[in-house]
């Protein structure tokens, strides 16, 4: 999925990476090419230049270009834009993509889309959902009486589900399907009803006329628009044709297992205004996600590492007390209190599984711990054990006897044995650093914190 966009985005970026300095002229240059980029991949243009501006002006107008690692800053700032426009920005609730179930039941979900795009079979994978995950019942009904053999095809697949599908009645019309499946819901007590409705090859206004009519009758809670996602440009027409006849709430992308470029995913939302709800994933009746505009970002882009690793360390480490830190350790003065501080982040970053492969240059400091049978329960001990000494000792490690030992193991709950591990992995993490800042110098260190 979105290969071709991804690989492009990444060049980008290896370029913008591999810079210690950025500037303007740089970050314009480089939104040239996002931007040749994603037209390629097929994004609706007005989409494109918002984008574009957004992320040229985040990136100009702030201290990003100052900072010690800019290429890394503007990855992040456009992998904050793209989940933006995939509806994960900062003001898009969650719950907007979950299925609305806040009406009396039963509960009517309508299916729209062009034929082919996968409308039966998402109404089918949702009426598992719903069944499975939601813990409701379910009825779904086929108002497709244009293509031959539509309604027999919801039969089967109800069959597969373990979801009960309406009766076909011959000959008889959408509307009145629709009437049909309203007064039979009721009866069996569903929570919810499934229209899937019918499709044509090309938007018409006939279909419209029968999609308000369906709406009309069933006063549905959700209108999903089903479209699919190789489709690009034409799945952004077919969704700006919909979107004013019919009151949608969300959208379904189909085929996403496929090898989409993109333009349908991002274009969606500022087309539509409404939230994608799913992806289609598959032509298994399970193969269906909740649509995770983080996660879709982080998979154009590639690289959702290095993202979540900046993100985490904005969020977990002050520049300065990086700075500070990394001056400390090339004067060979990293004390027990900045390993104490060092295992904190660790643990606000999510422990030492998650940062393995996150920073290389962090490599041989994991090497030591790791040497030293680390797990995540441990930094708690370690943190007690350190908390346990004096500022004295904490400054000036060499004061720890063998008495001053026994009191720390048993203040901190912990054996002597136990004190000695800390004592070792601060000695070899101090030698770690060393090296490291043999590596990249200063810069190169605080790069890693900052
Ligand atoms: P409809 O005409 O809109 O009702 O489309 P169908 O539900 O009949 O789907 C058309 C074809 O697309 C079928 O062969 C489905 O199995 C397939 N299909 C639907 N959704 C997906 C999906 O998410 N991924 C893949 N690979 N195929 C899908």
């Amino acid at each position: 999925m979105f290969d071709s966009l991804s690989d492009r985005l990444g060049n980008v970026f290896d370029r913008l990476k591999g810079r210690g300095a950025l500037s303007e002229g740089d970050v314009r240059e480089a939104m040239r090419e996002i931007r040749i980029a994603l037209l390629e991949a097929d994004v609706a243009l007005p989409v494109v230049r918002r984008f574009i501006d957004a992320v040229t002006e985040k990136a100009i107008g702030s201290d990003v270009l100052k900072s010690v690692t800019p290429g890394q800053q503007v990855v992040k700032i456009v992998d904050d834009e793209l989940t933006a426009m995939l509806g994960g920005g900062e003001d898009a609730d969650p719950k907007d993509r979950e299925l609305n179930f806040a009406a009396k039941p039963p509960v009517v979900i309508m299916m729209v889309g062009l034929q082919g795009s996968g409308k039966t079979t998402t109404t089918a994978k949702l009426g598992k959902l719903i069944r499975e995950k939601h813990g409701k019942k379910a009825l779904m009904a086929s108002l497709d009486v244009n293509r031959p053999a539509a309604q027999e095809q919801l039969k089967v697949l109800g069959e597969q589900v373990d979801v009960a599908t309406l009766p076909i009645v011959e000959g008889q019309q959408p509307v009145d399907i629709a009437r049909r499946a309203m007064d039979s819901a009721k009866l069996q007590s569903a929570d919810v009803l499934l229209l899937d409705t019918a499709g044509r090859l090309h938007v018409d206004e006939a279909l419209m006329a029968e999609m308000k009519a369906i709406a009309g009758v069933s006063a549905p809670t959700e209108v999903l628009l089903v479209v699919d996602s190789l489709t690009g440009q034409d799945a952004v027409n077919v969704a700006q044709s919909f979107t004013g006849e019919v009151p949608l709430t969300g959208v379904v992308l189909t085929r996403m297992d496929g090898d989409a470029r993109g333009g349908a995913a991002l274009s969606m939302r500022y087309v539509t205004g409404k939230p994608i709800k799913f992806a289609g994933t598959g032509e298994k009746l399970d193969a269906i996600e909740a649509f995770d505009p983080k996660r879709v970002a982080g998979r154009i882009l590639g690289m959702g590492d290095v993202v979540s690793l900046v993100e985490k360390a904005a969020a977990t480490i002050k520049q300065d007390e990086a700075e500070a830190l990394a001056k400390k350790m090339a004067k060979g003065q990293f004390d027990l209190d900045d390993l104490r501080m060092q295992l904190k982040q660790m643990q606000n970053m999510g422990g030492l599984g998650m940062l393995a492969g996150m920073m290389p240059g962090m490599k041989k400091a994991k090497a030591a711990m790791a040497a030293s049978n680390m797990d995540d329960r441990v930094l708690l001990h370690m943190d007690a054990i350190i908390g346990s000494m004096t500022p004295k000792e904490r400054k000036n490690p060499a004061l720890l006897n063998a008495k001053r030992k026994k009191r720390v193991a048993a203040g901190s709950g912990t054996q002597v044995q136990e004190v000695n591990k800390v004592l070792k992995m601060h000695q070899e993490m101090s030698r770690a650093m060393k090296q490291i800042k043999k590596m990249g110098g200063l810069k190169g260190l605080g790069a890693l914190f900052g």
